[in-house]
């Protein structure tokens, strides 16, 4: 047996008592166990940690997502108590872009409340710390359920794909659930409940039905974005969300391990590294839908920002920028809109949900 990690001892113990956990547990516990979750004990991001996001590369992303957000805020007839809504702020620092840059829309920052769900306690000191000199009521919440009720906009960047995932094995005999649990030598190992899933072939979409032997489907509790539709329909406002994934939903395995900026196996070292799967965006669509607020998207995020004006902003940016500055720029922007490796324009996917009332949010016009 390899050496353990403060978490796997716990893991350990909870296989041995109960038997092995869906991979969706394992994930859970890998990322948010509340003393030695990978997401609980460190601030991961940026070129010095595991991973870097979009709102690390430019302020550029922040800034054209608060102009969304007081665009939308205009939509919903400009309602004086707006609840803005960040899911796992990571940093802070697209709330603190996305504020500077709706300033310039009246009466949007007077309106505002800023409510951050954050589940790590070691971000949240992070977020509080990029977010001291903002002069917006800032609140943190450890979930979505404890935000008052009242209209509210939700954005999230690479949220979704942290929320824990379950993976079904096809085998000769159907679908069993995948599990982690221990080896011979008593390392953690993937294995497969006993049982078939009853009834699973019958909820996949017709591309995963046909699958052979071996193949993968994974699947999210949609639980935050029927809560998220739920204050939409009851309340008024929209959602935004981005993240990697793919459109349709489809059969893969794409539960992953990532640290210092490369994979890792998701089953090395659990605590220590972040774990993500891809989100699925037809999925999301569909919950969505079932709770009758309407859906726009999914458009990849080099159509979205496009549609934003990204290059004007990056322009407009450049004309105050030192030479060094303006090459900062105009990389990022390539980062955000390549559809190559490296490039984020193809793989990270933008979706909005909105309350019908409201009309297209800004960037989804056919
Ligand atoms: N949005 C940020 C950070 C992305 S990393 C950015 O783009 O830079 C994922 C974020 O979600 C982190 O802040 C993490 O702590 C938070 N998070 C992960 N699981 C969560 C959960 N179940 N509830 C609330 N926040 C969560």
């Amino acid at each position: 047996m390899d050496a353990l990690t403060p978490l796997e001892p716990e893991i350990h113990r909870l296989i041995k008592v109960a038997g092995p956990m869906p991979v969706a547990e394992y994930m859970s516990l890998c990322l948010t166990h509340p003393e030695h979750g990978y997401y609980t004990t460190r601030d991961p991001l940026g070129r010095d940690g595991d991973f870097t996001t979009a709102p690390e590369i430019s302020q550029m992303f922040g800034e054209l997502i608060g102009l969304w957000a007081a665009a939308v805020w205009r939509q919903m007839g400009s309602p004086p108590n707006l609840r803005l809504v960040e899911l796992g702020p990571g940093r802070g620092t697209m709330m603190l872009d996305m504020l500077r840059a709706a300033q310039v829309v009246p009466g949007f920052r007077a309106a505002i409340v800023a409510h951050l769900v954050e589940i790590s306690p070691a971000l949240e000191r992070r977020q509080r710390q990029t977010l001291g000199g903002v002069d917006v009521p800032l609140l943190w919440h450890r979930s979505l359920d404890d935000i008052p009720n009242g209209p509210l906009i939700v954005v999230a960047n690479e949220f979704f794909d942290a929320l824990p995932v379950h993976q079904a094995v096809k085998l000769a005999d159907g679908w069993h659930e995948r599990q982690v649990g221990l080896d011979a030598e008593g390392n953690l190992a993937f294995v497969h409940a006993a049982a078939t899933l009853a009834h699973f072939e019958g909820t996949l979409p017709e591309a995963a039905r046909s699958a052979p032997v071996d193949s993968i489907f994974e699947w999210r509790g949609q639980q935050a974005v029927f809560e998220i539709a739920r204050r939409i329909g009851q309340d008024g406002g929209a959602t935004l969300a981005i993240d990697y994934g793919h459109t349709e939903s489809e059969c893969g395995d794409t539960l992953q391990g990532v640290v210092r900026h490369a994979y890792a196996d998701p089953l090395d070292t659990p605590g220590l590294v972040d774990l993500t799967a891809h989100v699925d965006f037809h999925a999301m669509a569909v919950a969505a839908d079932s709770m009758g607020v309407s859906v726009h998207g999914p458009l990849t995020q080099r159509e979205f920002l496009s549609r934003l004006g990204i290059e004007r902003r990056a322009d407009t940016l450049k004309h105050r920028a030192t030479p060094a500055q303006a090459a900062e720029i105009d990389s990022a922007v390539e980062r955000f809109l390549n559809a190559g490796t490296g490039g984020m324009g193809q793989m990270f996917k933008v979706i909005a949900f909105a309350d019908p009332k409201l009309g297209v949010p800004p960037g989804f016009e056919h």
